[in-house]
């Protein structure tokens, strides 16, 4: 089967290979990709600036139909519309793997970059982080209920809204645009902030329910956050563009005692006004990837219509045009990509 893989560590080096069809192990499910989202994180994968285990078959949001289970399998069954959490590996003897923070396990590895993904037609997960699709979610949806999980997971488990905060997101990309429309479900008063090339993502947003949006290259993010909240500043910001000048901007923002959190990924060090935090008296929080509970929240938003993920496709691609996908993400020119397996 056709997929996409990441050969050897270094930038670049990802091709389309031939790879062996896999079979389930007495645990683990199979399952036909329907279809499989691009990630900020394979654009990470490609440059090297996030850990990889090559030669890998990269992408980790997707969701499919069940083909074949495991001789110990009985929670599903061939035919079952599914989608599956990302830490393929973990130990399960450490405190994380107790705990329920599997998330956190040392010895995690993730769907995509530590074991094969779904950027390929058939991909193999211990049937313990497959959770069933609901009737109403589309395929297209359903791939994008990854980043939904990282979004609950880093906005209601991590962060905590409480209704009526003033909720600052910074960064209207994929992870922006769904906290975004949590943090409104969860009561907040919600401000989507993004850059001139992010106008239409902004449009997006507040399509999507935000109540107000910046372009912090017209307007004074600062000001305006200010007459909000008769000029302490925002209760709750969300730091989801993984860039230094959203992350400065965030301790800006943050009103004393506020809650900040580090939704995006920077991909390398960068240089901040950290003792801020302690000026501040600041609740300072982040998230890594997704868990059980996250996924169930997730699944249900998606299923009751309170959050929606659909929107945010821009484009639909064979897997063979990977890299025309890749490019439009880097660029920004693209939200989400969805990519389908080819025979
Ligand atoms: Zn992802
Ligand atoms: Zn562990």
């Amino acid at each position: 089967m056709k997929a996409v893989v990441k050969f050897k560590k270094g930038i670049g080096n990802v091709e389309i290979r031939d790879v062996e069809e896999p079979s389930p192990g007495p645990d683990e499910v199979k399952i036909e990709v329907k279809a499989a989202g691009i990630c900020g994180t394979d654009i990470h994968i490609y440059y090297d600036e996030f850990q990889s285990n090559p030669p890998v078959v990269m992408g980790h949001e997707f969701c499919g139909v069940v083909k074949e289970v495991g001789k110990n399998v009985i929670e599903f069954k061939v035919g079952d519309r599914v989608t599956s959490e990302t830490a393929a590996k973990v130990c399960g003897k450490c405190i994380y793997c107790r705990t329920g923070d599997y998330n956190l396990c040392p010895e995690r590895k993730g769907l995509g970059y530590g074991v094969n993904g779904a950027f390929t037609k058939y991909c193999v997960v211990r049937k313990d982080i497959v959770h069933r699709l609901p009737d109403n979610v589309d395929f297209v949806s359903g791939a994008l209920s990854e980043p939904l999980s990282c979004a609950v997971h880093g906005t209601v488990e991590q962060t905590g809204i409480e209704a009526g905060e003033v909720v600052v997101v910074i960064g209207p990309g994929p992870i922006g645009l769904l906290s975004s429309q949590i943090a409104k479900v969860e009561g907040g008063y919600v401000v989507v902030m993004g850059l001139s090339v992010d106008e239409k993502k902004l449009s997006l947003a507040k399509s999507l329910g935000a109540d107000l949006v910046i372009n912090v290259e017209k307007e004074n993010p600062e000001e305006i956050v200010k007459d909000l909240t008769g000029g302490y500043g925002a209760d709750v910001v969300l730091e989801c563009s993984g860039s230094a000048p959203g992350a400065r901007l965030s301790l800006k923002l943050v009103r004393k005692k506020g809650k900040f959190t580090q939704m995006g990924l920077f991909g390398k060090p960068i240089e901040i006004d950290f003792e801020q935090i302690a000026y501040k008296e600041l609740k300072v929080t982040g998230f890594f990837t997704q868990k059980w509970s996250a996924w169930e929240r997730a699944l249900k938003l998606l299923s009751e219509g309170k959050v929606k993920t659909r929107p945010l496709v821009t484009e639909e691609l064979p897997i063979t045009e990977w890299k025309k996908g890749f490019e439009k993400k880097e660029k920004g020119e693209a939200i989400k990509t969805i990519l389908y397996p080819v025979e």
